[in-house]
C-alpha cells in the first residue's frame, strides 16, 4: 500500500481520493476550503493544515488545483512541495493548466532533484467517482511508469503520452474539442425540441448515431434526459463555467502561438465569456445551452 500526499480535494480530488482510500492507500489531503476538507474527511482522508503534513513521507504527490497560478503557487514559495517533500516522492500533476506552467515544473522538479510527470485527466465528476477516468501523462519514462502504477486505482485508462508535457499538451486539445461538442448537443438538443422530437428518444437515436459524443452522453443539456446531467440540478456545476473557459482559453492560446486556426474554439469561448460577464462562473459550463434556446432561457 502507498502514501499519497494530495493538494486540491474539490469536484475532482475528493472523490479521486475516495478510490485511493477505498483501494486501500493512506491519502493525506490539504485543501484551503474546509467544506472541501471536510468532505474528504468523511471518506477517509487524512485531511492536514499544511502542504508539508501533506507531503510528508509520501510515495507519491499530486496536485488536482483549478489553474496554473495555484499549481506554480502550490509547488513553490517557502512552504510548498518543493521545499517542504522528499527527493524521493514523486511529484504528479493532475490539474489542466498551460503548457508554460507544466514545463515550468519539469524543470524545476529536475533542478531540485525530483522525477515530475503532467498526468491530467479526463472523465469529469463522474469518471472520478467511478475510477475510470483516463490519465494522459508526460514526463520521463521510468517516472511515466511510476506513476501510472499509482494512479491506477483512480483510472479506466493511463495512456503514456510522451515526454515533459506531452500529457497536458494531449488535454488542451482534448478539452477544446469537449467543448465543441458540448456547443453540438446544446445546438441538437434546442432544435430537436424545437422539431418536436421527444429530448429522451432524440438523444436515444443519437447515441447510437454519428452525432454521439461525450459531451451528449454525459451531459445532455436538457432536464430529465441525463441522470449526470447539471441540466437536471439547476446547472449547479459540475464543470464550473470559469474553468471551461480557462481551457478553452488555453487551447487558443497555443493555436496562437502554432498558427492553427481555431474557429469553432473561439465561438465556444465567446460564449463561456458571455455567461461569466452574467455572473455565471460558478455555474456549470452547459449552461450554455441558454443562447440556443429560442426563449433564451435554460
Ligand atoms: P475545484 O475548484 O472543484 O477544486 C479545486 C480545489 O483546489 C478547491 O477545493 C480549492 O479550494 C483548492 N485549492 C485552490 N488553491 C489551493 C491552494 N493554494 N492550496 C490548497 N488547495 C487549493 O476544481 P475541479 O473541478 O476539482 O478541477 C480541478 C482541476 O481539474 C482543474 O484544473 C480542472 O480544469 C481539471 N478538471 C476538471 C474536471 C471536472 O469535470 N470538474 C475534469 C477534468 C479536469
Amino acid at each position: 500500500m502507498a502514501t499519497y500526499g494530495w493538494i486540491g480535494l474539490g469536484n475532482m480530488g475528493g472523490p479521486m481520493t475516495a478510490n485511493l482510500v477505498q483501494a486501500g492507500h493512506t491519502v493525506r489531503g490539504f485543501d484551503l476550503d474546509a467544506g472541501a476538507a471536510s468532505a474528504a474527511a468523511a471518506h477517509g482522508v487524512q485531511t492536514v493544515g499544511t502542504i508539508a503534513e501533506a507531503v510528508a513521507g509520501a510515495d507519491v504527490v499530486f496536485t488536482m488545483l483549478p489553474k496554473g497560478e495555484h499549481v506554480r503557487a502550490v509547488f513553490g514559495g517557502e512552504d510548498g512541495i518543493w521545499a517542504t517533500a522528499e527527493k524521493t516522492t514523486l511529484l504528479a500533476d493532475s490539474s489542466t493548466v498551460d503548457i508554460e506552467t507544466s514545463q515550468h515544473c519539469h524543470d524545476e522538479s529536475a533542478a531540485r532533484g525530483f522525477r515530475f510527470v503532467d498526468a491530467p485527466v479526463s472523465g469529469g465528476i463522474s469518471g472520478a467517482a467511478a475510477g475510470t477516468l483516463a490519465f494522459m501523462v508526460g514526463g520521463e519514462e521510468s517516472a511515466v511508469a511510476d506513476a501510472s502504477a499509482l494512479i491506477e486505482p483512480m483510472a479506466g485508462k493511463v495512456i503514456a503520452a510522451g515526454g515533459p508535457t506531452a500529457g497536458i499538451a494531449a488535454k488542451i486539445c482534448n478539452n477544446m474539442m469537449l467543448f465543441i461538442d458540448l456547443m453540438a448537443a446544446s445546438e441538437g438538443s434546442q432544435l430537436a425540441e424545437q422539431l418536436g422530437l421527444d429530448p429522451k428518444v432524440f438523444w436515444e437515436i443519437v447515441s447510437v448515431s454519428s452525432g454521439h459524443s461525450w459531451a451528449q452522453q454525459t451531459w445532455y443539456p436538457v432536464p430529465g434526459v441525463v441522470d449526470s446531467a447539471a441540466a437536471n440540478r439547476n446547472y449547479d456545476a459540475t464543470f464550473r463555467t470559469d474553468l471551461a473557459h480557462k481551457d478553452i482559453s488555453l487551447a487558443l492560446d497555443a493555436g496562437e502561438k502554432t498558427g492553427v486556426r481555431l474557429e469553432a474554439a473561439q465561438l465556444a469561448h465567446r460564449r463561456f465569456e458571455q455567461l461569466i460577464g452574467e455572473g455565471y462562473a460558478d455555474k456549470d459550463c452547459t449552461l450554455i445551452v441558454k443562447y440556443t434556446s429560442p426563449d433564451g432561457g435554460a
